[in-house]
């Protein structure tokens, strides 16, 4: 069998390069289970940029036009008339992008695992049954613990985080997500309530299960009301190279995700975007070049958690006072943008008053923020 292109892995990064790429080039994807969904994910995107990179209506659930921010003892709100976060469903999500791709002329080898790479072709078990499938191009999107990275050397130089997420049954403002900051009670990360319905909401964070448990009880939420627990892991900083000879990383394989809010779906598309050009050019190594937006995002981001890492509770409070006073709410309400946190941060320092009250908290923050 062979290919123009094999793309290992029919997450959300491989199935939507399935479908950019198919019709234009023999492709196909290999997905190591039966069927799609089941990992952990809140499926918060940017409104804007699910707009713009064309991905499926039918997987939204909710639309969110703002967010509570919650410190230890503060809180404020930034509020938008139209939505900026689609809440989607991860299933739905991904079997219509891989629907799209195979109308389009995608093949799809469903509950088959790659293996490894020999003689270069790429080994692939289906069940008891091994089979080997040759291709031009080969990309590794098989999330962040990556075969295929491990297969061409990939190095990673990140911090590798666990994720806890439940679905909880409770009563919620359906169109604000909540942002909890509060070291006390979650030290390694914030803590988020993105609600899904009225009546539904997806709690999580990263560090340990017992920091969701205590926000949980903080946040006053029933732990018998949870009515779904999920766990994953992401991991923030570099995976390095994204290509070597004809294969290439794409998505969480090669570590695209915000470090700032570990976010990935977005940064996945716009990489698979600039692969696409890659491959249909015939340029395999410009890929990495051209993602260069998302790897100022990624370094903006790892800055911000080094920032973030090194801060106690007090710094944190500090901040809110800058952050909940009217002049940056209303940079933030004008400005922010969902994916883009370092147009954000610049639109915040731009303003003198802001930048000398950051200085007098810590040079190092706007240090770390330009
Ligand atoms: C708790 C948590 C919450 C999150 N919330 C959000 C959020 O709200 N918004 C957001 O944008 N991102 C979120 N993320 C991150 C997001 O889930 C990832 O960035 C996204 O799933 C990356 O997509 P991907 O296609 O690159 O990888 P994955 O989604 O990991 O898909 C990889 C696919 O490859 C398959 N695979 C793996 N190995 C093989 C193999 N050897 N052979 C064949 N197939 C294989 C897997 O089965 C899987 O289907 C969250 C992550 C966690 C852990």
């Amino acid at each position: 069998m062979r290919y123009d292109v094999l793309i290992i892995g029919g997450g959300p990064a491989g199935n939507y390069l399935a479908g950019l790429l198919a019709g234009k080039v023999d492709v196909a994807v290999v997905e190591k289970k039966g069927s799609f969904g089941g990992k952990a994910c809140t499926g918060i995107i940017g409104a804007q940029n699910y707009e713009k990179l064309g991905l499926p209506r039918e997987a939204v659930l909710n639309e969110v036009r703002g967010a509570l921010f919650y410190s230890r003892i503060q809180s404020f709100e930034v509020a938008r008339k139209n939505p900026q976060a689609y809440v989607v469903d991860r299933k739905t999500l991904e079997k219509a992008l891989a629907e799209r791709a195979v109308k389009r002329g995608a093949d799809y080898f469903m509950a088959t695992t790659f293996r490894g790479f020999k003689n270069g072709k790429a080994v692939l078990q289906h069940f008891n049954e091994r089979f080997e499938v040759e291709a031009d191009v080969y990309v590794g999107a098989d999330g962040v613990s990556s075969t295929v990275a491990r297969a061409i050397g990939a190095k990673s130089r990140a911090e590798f985080l666990s994720g806890y997420e439940v679905e909880v049954v409770g009563n919620f403002r359906k169109d604000f997500v909540e942002v909890w900051v509060n070291k006390e009670i979650i030290p390694d990360f914030f803590a988020w309530l993105v609600p899904v319905s009225e009546g539904l909401a997806r709690v999580g964070t990263f560090g340990d299960m017992e920091s969701l448990n205590r926000f949980l009880r903080v946040r006053m939420l029933n732990p018998t009301s949870v009515i779904e627990f999920k766990a994953g892991s992401v991991g923030l900083g570099w995976r390095k190279p994204w290509t070597s000879g004809n294969v290439a990383l794409l998505g969480d394989a090669a570590l695209q995700i915000k470090p700032t809010t570990a976010g990935g779906i977005v940064f996945g598309a716009i990489c698979a975007r600039e692969l696409t050009r890659a491959v249909l050019s015939g340029d395999l190594q410009s890929y990495e070049k051209a993602c260069s937006w998302v790897k100022r995002q990624i370094s903006f981001g790892l800055r911000f958690r080094k920032l973030f890492l090194r801060m106690n509770q007090n710094d944190i409070e500090r901040i809110f006072e800058v952050l909940s006073s009217d002049e940056v709410r209303a940079i933030i309400e004008a400005q922010a943008d969902f994916d883009d946190h370092l147009r954000t941060a610049k639109a915040v320092l731009k303003r003198p008053k802001v930048l000398a009250k950051l200085i007098r908290i810590s040079p190092a923050i706007v240090r770390a923020l330009l």
